[in-house]
């Protein structure tokens, strides 16, 4: 495919996968807009890449929906200058879009592989910036803390604290929680009276695998 095909679906993306759906913060539907989101999909996925649904990258996990990457990047309030934690690399789309927004980025993979490969993905489409962690996400980047805003890309069974703790005061945990097929996603906003918790829609993300997530064989 060429460029320019690239750009008209991301465009036609942007319009009927976003904005009709009710994404409505027009700093999130820009960056969406320009992060080509082909260029963290191997050659072959490419011609997918503007797909109404999450892709396969290999290790059983998935990049998100453009819906949810969307959607999680507005709940989350990203500004130029705030520091955000998006926990769960995979292929570094998401960061992506979330530097795009003018933030810091930190993002943290438990899979060494993607994310080597989400780095290098990062640099050749212009965020180098992004700094990317291998380890359990589940328990945060406590050397980097606090952040501004805390994004999570795969489900927890229930509210993790160890990240809602490396948030400053107001800051904002975007999380999916609930069982291993069915979740929703919530907001969880760090007060002085704990965590305000708003829930927001329905969603279907890989498990948070790790010390604050499900067990790798569990069911909890
Ligand atoms: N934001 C990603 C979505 C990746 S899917 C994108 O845009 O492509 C979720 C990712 O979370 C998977 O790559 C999975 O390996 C990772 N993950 C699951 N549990 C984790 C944990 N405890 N710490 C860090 N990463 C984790």
């Amino acid at each position: 495919m060429l460029e320019s095909d690239f750009a008209s679906e991301r465009r036609a993306m942007v319009a009927g996968q976003l904005r009709d759906r009710g994404i409505d913060d027009e700093r999130v539907l820009a960056a969406m807009g320009r992060v080509p989101r082909e260029a963290f999909l191997d050659e072959g996925d490419r011609p997918r890449a503007y797909e109404d649904a999450p892709i396969a990258i290999g290790f059983g996990q998935t990049m998100s929906q453009p819906f949810m990457v969307a959607l999680i990047a507005q709940a989350a309030d990203v500004r130029p200058g705030r520091k955000i934690l998006d926990v769960g690399t995979g292929s570094g789309y998401a960061a992506a879009v979330l530097a795009d927004l003018g933030a810091e980025v930190h993002s943290i993979e438990r899979i060494p592989e993607l994310a080597e490969r989400a780095t290098d993905r990062l640099g050749a489409a212009g965020y180098a910036g992004v700094r990317v962690h291998v380890g359990d996400g589940s328990l945060g980047v406590p050397e980097a803390a606090p952040f501004d805003a805390i994004t999570v890309a795969a489900a927890a069974p229930r509210l993790p604290l160890t990240l809602y703790e490396q948030l400053v005061l107001g800051g904002r945990l975007v999380v999916p929680i609930g069982r291993r097929h069915t979740q929703r996603l919530e907001i969880a906003i760090r007060s002085p009276e704990g965590p305000a918790v708003l829930h927001s829609v329905p969603c279907r993300f890989v498990p948070l695998v790790g010390e604050r997530g499900y067990r790798r064989s569990g069911r909890r």
